[in-house]
């Protein structure tokens, strides 16, 4: 059998986060078998992720919106 892991770290990159001199944005780690089982984890505990898979958002942060 093989055992697979995938771990997904993810950084909070709201705005507040993001501007933070001291300390670290809000972190997440996430382990499962896939890209789509980590982001499943992930969004259930209130994360967000991009379509594009490149910005993450932490629980209850401010979403950045991209020039639409
Ligand atoms: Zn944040």
């Amino acid at each position: 059998m093989i055992a697979a892991n995938y771990t997904m770290h993810l950084h909070c990159d709201c705005e507040k986060c993001q501007a933070l001199k001291w300390g670290s944005p809000d972190f997440g780690e996430f382990i499962g078998k896939s890209w789509t089982e980590c982001a499943k984890a992930a969004r259930a505990c209130g994360w967000r992720i991009s379509k594009d898979r490149q910005r993450a958002f932490a629980p209850g942060h401010k979403i950045f919106r991209e020039a639409a």
